[in-house]
């Protein structure tokens, strides 16, 4: 078995309207090196849960392509003095339009990147402003050539859907205009709206239109039907690959694999039973380690039940479902007899289907996906 990491950098030039992450507005340089410290202090005195060599580590955010080819290096110098990573490890950082030179990006191939996840978002410049993304359509193009210029050859594109006053037009257009550039990853998302963001107040104030669940339900048909038609192939929920370009770090959560991750506000697991997170604010991150101690603020001891469950829901997300026998064999559970008639009613409503063994969402079910899970809770 291998492992994946994670290393959260919690930095973003500014703050997205909609985001509700732990992220950091990126005020000065002296802040973000004490960071990067910490960071590496983290992962130097940490004890080692899982002993297994790394096939995948990610950098996620915040935007981690803010962070110079300098402290990127002084990171992975701390990862490969704890662990042993794999040589062809994949190696994902998350990028922003408008945050990388042709340098930079040349910088961190040769120090191992070898996938981007760019946060395109939307082609549409009203609805990035509407998202306070800090980046127009046109930073986003100039980018995704820079990436391809200096070598990038697996580029992920996130983009999402359900705008406020985003109509189904505008939607093909921002997903003609991603296929055209010819990306070998998408992960597509339906915009959620927490509250306490600018952009719920701004719902809630009337200042922006509610975004129409329905009008979001065929943004997804669209999606699946023009993606799919176009070489990727679905094989999660949010996201679609060309052969050979599945997300192996985002695989090792659905599939219930080792990720232990570092860094404020990062999750781990010991891909057995066990869980734990980090601090979240950041100051107090960076103050905790700098006084010797753990940043570990929560630990969890999963039961039996609680990882059958969360088993389950992992695996319905991806398409080839859940193995009914294996389940059986993992958690002595049966599925088909406990849930018998729930299961009956979903298949009836046209959102599950039981094949060969194999539990999975219909194309309808991956819209519903929530209520289908509300079932087994
Ligand atoms: S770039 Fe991403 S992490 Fe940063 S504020 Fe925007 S949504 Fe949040």
């Amino acid at each position: 078995m291998s492992i994946g990491i994670y290393i959260h950098i919690p930095f973003c030039k500014s703050r997205c309207s909609y985001c509700d992450f732990a992220t950091d507005v990126y005020r000065d340089e002296a802040r973000v090196e004490s960071y990067i410290s910490s960071l590496c202090s983290e992962i130097q005195n940490s004890k080692s849960e899982v002993q297994d060599s790394v096939e995948t580590i990610y950098f996620g955010g915040g935007t981690p392509s803010l962070l110079s080819a300098k402290q990127l290096e002084k990171v992975l110098d701390a990862l490969h003095k704890k662990f042993s990573i794999q040589e062809k490890a994949e190696f994902t950082l998350e990028m922003n339009p408008a945050t990388v030179s042709l340098s930079k990006l040349k910088d961190f191939k040769s120090l191992g990147v070898n996938r981007a996840s760019f946060g395109v978002q939307t082609f549409n410049d009203r609805a990035l402003k509407i998202l306070a993304r800090g980046h127009d359509a046109n930073d986003a193009r100039q980018t995704f050539k820079l990436l391809r210029s200096s070598g990038f050859e697996n580029i992920s594109f996130d983009l999402i859907g359900g705008l406020p006053d985003q109509t189904l037009k505008d939607w093909k257009k921002n997903l003609d205009e991603a296929l055209k550039m010819n990306p070998e990853h998408l992960s597509l998302y339906l915009l959620e709206i927490t509250e306490g963001t600018p952009l719920a107040n701004q719902i809630h104030s009337k200042r922006q239109p509610m975004p129409d669940e329905d009008l979001a339900g065929d943004m997804y048909e669209m999606l699946v039907e023009m993606v799919t038609g176009n070489g990727f192939e679905q094989y999660e929920i949010s996201s679609f690959a060309k052969p050979g370009f599945e997300s192996k770090h985002n695989n090792k959560y659905w599939l219930f694999e080792a990720v232990i991750g570092f860094g404020v506000s990062a999750h781990s697991f010991n891909g057995i039973n066990k869980r734990w997170s980090n601090e979240r604010d950041t100051d107090k991150y960076i103050s905790i380690i700098q006084n010797g101690k753990s940043p570990i603020v929560e630990r969890e001891n999963l039961s039996k039940e609680q990882l059958s469950i969360e088993f389950g829901f992992l695996s319905l997300r991806l398409m080839k479902g859940l193995n009914l026998t294996e389940y059986r064999k993992r958690f002595g559970r049966d599925l088909m007899i406990e849930y018998n008639e729930d299961l009956r009613n979903l298949k009836n409503l046209g959102l599950i289907e039981v094949e060969n063994e194999t539990l999975r969402l219909t194309r309808k079910g991956r819209l519903y996906s929530n209520e289908v899970f509300a079932t087994f809770v």
